[in-house]
């Protein structure tokens, strides 16, 4: 597929009327064209026209033909793959293997939530039919389904280029819910971003729909992604990234005249409790499984494991030795883009500035944007003292946190901030005290994870990936997996309407042949 760096704005190319930009090798630093358009807020506003004339044609399109379009994305991005893979290492410096996984794995999203589509459960068709006998006062007829949330702005993520970007979660969960879709690209890999966004046009293309129900605009600096937010015919926003831009959007979303929901995924720390029992069974296996999964993905994921915590005895050394073995073994390798690696570089120095102890680090650094691999140790007191010791540093750095007893472990796990997901690292004797942490991470993490670690995500319909504040800005959701859904939905009661005026999944005779909860019962009558 050739490049044309232009923007995608419904079925047109629009170059550049903002300047522009080159993609970045970060393994050598050069290069790599083409240039790439750089819209503005006209740009934005003619997208955001277009996918509000789309709105109502593509909310109402069947299930069946919305679950087609999704699978007709599907098929683009496999026909793609290994165009897709090429472009995004080049732009990445990812491995081409991994993204041949991701882009699967964003294939696989397309269908899933195709078959979500089908099944029509998240319409959450509710029907309390009318009661006109009903004393003291008759019952009308209510029902109840959920619609769409309008035209969404999405910010694609840099540090997963494909399955998390332009044909990542967020596109296909919005897609599926019935919302046109404007997606901000991440200027990371920009010829990436245009291989995706031409799947998904030629997919609207061949479904027949409406231009406006996908448009892919980038900019260069905060304003198009300010003229996003800010648009009022844009009704919801996701993100991930930084928690300063995550809120810098999401405070800017609350002081529109209509304030809208954004939902940001932004920061976790992922922290692993090694309870006593489990650390002298096995403290070297967890040492090094938490030292892989750290550096994978030279530690640019949202789920990496950051921070472990074990109380000192038995098994603790052989814990520390093999995590420093694995770190001490891995050589530097490039990372995202130059903004991430200046970041990584400054949060790694933070560690050490906060009192952190360097016990471990990798290869040094060859490539302007390699990332060098750092494990720390402090001890429990200091991370209750220093809250800065438990911030992310998005990169391949970890802390190993020696706690004095099981007393001050609970106290550490009282002091975190809101997280993705935490692990605990358990044997039999062991589940009396993991008793007591499970309500403290219960309140304080989307996901808890026992002798495993949280990375890789499944997709699938129990995935959570949220949390409290700051790992992201609403914890009442998830980005990952099907209920991701429910960010693009908004229930609408329909009272006393005739049958035939009643939306397809709330009529009479169940025509989209979907469960429904009639008068409490659930059933598909
Ligand atoms: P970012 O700097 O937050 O940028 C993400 C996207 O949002 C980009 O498209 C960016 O546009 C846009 N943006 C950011 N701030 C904005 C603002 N105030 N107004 C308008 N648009 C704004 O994230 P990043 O570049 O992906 O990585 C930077 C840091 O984010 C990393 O070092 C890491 O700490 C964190 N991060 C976390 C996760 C996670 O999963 N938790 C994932 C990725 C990154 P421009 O590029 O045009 O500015």
């Amino acid at each position: 597929m050739k490049l044309t760096g232009n923007l995608l704005i419904g079925a047109q190319e629009v170059a550049a009327t903002a300047g522009s930009m080159k993609a970045l090798n970060p393994a050598t630093n050069a290069e790599i064209e083409p240039l790439f358009a750089f819209g503005g807020i006209d740009d934005v506003d003619r997208a955001a026209q277009l996918a509000d004339d789309a709105f109502d044609s593509y909310n109402g399109t069947s299930l069946t033909e919305r679950a087609a379009f999704l699978e007709s994305i599907a098929d683009g991005l496999d026909a793609i793959t290994p165009e897709l893979a090429q472009r995004t290492s080049l732009e990445t410096g990812l491995p081409i293997a991994q993204l041949e996984g991701e882009a699967a794995k964003s294939a696989t999203q397309f269908r899933q939530f195709a078959t979500v589509v089908r099944q029509g459960r998240f319409r959450q068709a509710t029907i309390d039919p009318a009661q006109p006998e009903r004393q003291p006062r008759a019952r009308m007829d209510h029902r109840m389904q959920k619609i769409a949330l309008g035209p969404v702005a999405i910010f694609g993520a840099s540090n997963f280029p494909i399955s998390y970007s332009v044909a990542g979660g967020d596109t296909a969960s919005a897609l599926a819910a019935g919302c046109p879709v404007i997606l901000k690209a991440h200027n990371g890999h920009p010829g990436a971003s245009e291989l995706m966004g031409r799947v998904i046009q030629q997919a609207v293309r061949d479904s027949g729909l409406h231009e406006g129900v996908f448009s892919l605009v980038r900019g260069g600096g905060n304003a198009i992604g300010e003229a996003l937010v800010d648009h009022p015919l844009i009704k919801g926003v996701t993100f991930t990234g930084s928690e300063t831009g995550g809120m810098a959007l999401f405070r800017r979303a609350q002081q529109r005249p209509d304030p809208i929901p954004v939902f940001t995924e932004m920061t976790s720390v992922n922290p692993t409790f090694v309870l006593p029992a489990a650390l002298a069974a096995r403290g070297g296996t967890i040492g090094d499984g938490f030292a892989e999964r750290m550096l994978v993905t030279v530690g640019q994921a949202c789920l990496k494991p950051a921070i472990l915590l074990a109380v000192d005895g038995p098994g603790y050394i052989e814990l520390k030795n093999t995590m420093i073995a694995r770190v001490e073994a891995t050589q530097a390798r490039t990372m995202l883009t130059p903004g991430i690696n200046a970041a990584y570089r400054k949060n790694v120095e933070r560690q050490s500035n906060a009192g952190a102890k360097r016990i471990a680090a990798g290869g040094e650094t060859q490539g302007a944007w390699d990332g060098q691999s750092v494990l720390f140790e402090v001890d429990g007191a200091n991370i209750l003292e220093n809250p800065l010791l438990s911030e992310e540093a998005f990169g391949p750095a970890a802390l190993l946190v020696r706690v004095k007893d099981v007393e001050q472990l609970v106290a550490i796990a009282r002091h975190f901030r809101g997280q993705l997901s935490a692990t605990m690292q358990i044997d039999p004797a062991d589940y009396v005290l993991a008793a007591r942490l499970l309500p403290l991470l219960e309140r304080r993490t989307g996901r808890i994870v026992v002798n495993a670690f949280a990375h890789p995500q499944e997709v699938s319909y129990a995935s959570i990936h949220g949390g409290p504040f700051p790992a992201t800005s609403d914890s009442r959701f998830t980005s990952v997996g099907m209920s991701a859904i429910e960010r693009f939905l908004r229930p609408v009661c329909y009272q006393g309407f005739p049958d035939e005026m009643l939306p397809e999944a709330l009529r009479h005779d169940n025509p989209c042949g979907i469960w429904r909860l009639t008068d409490g019962e659930l059933s598909k009558a």
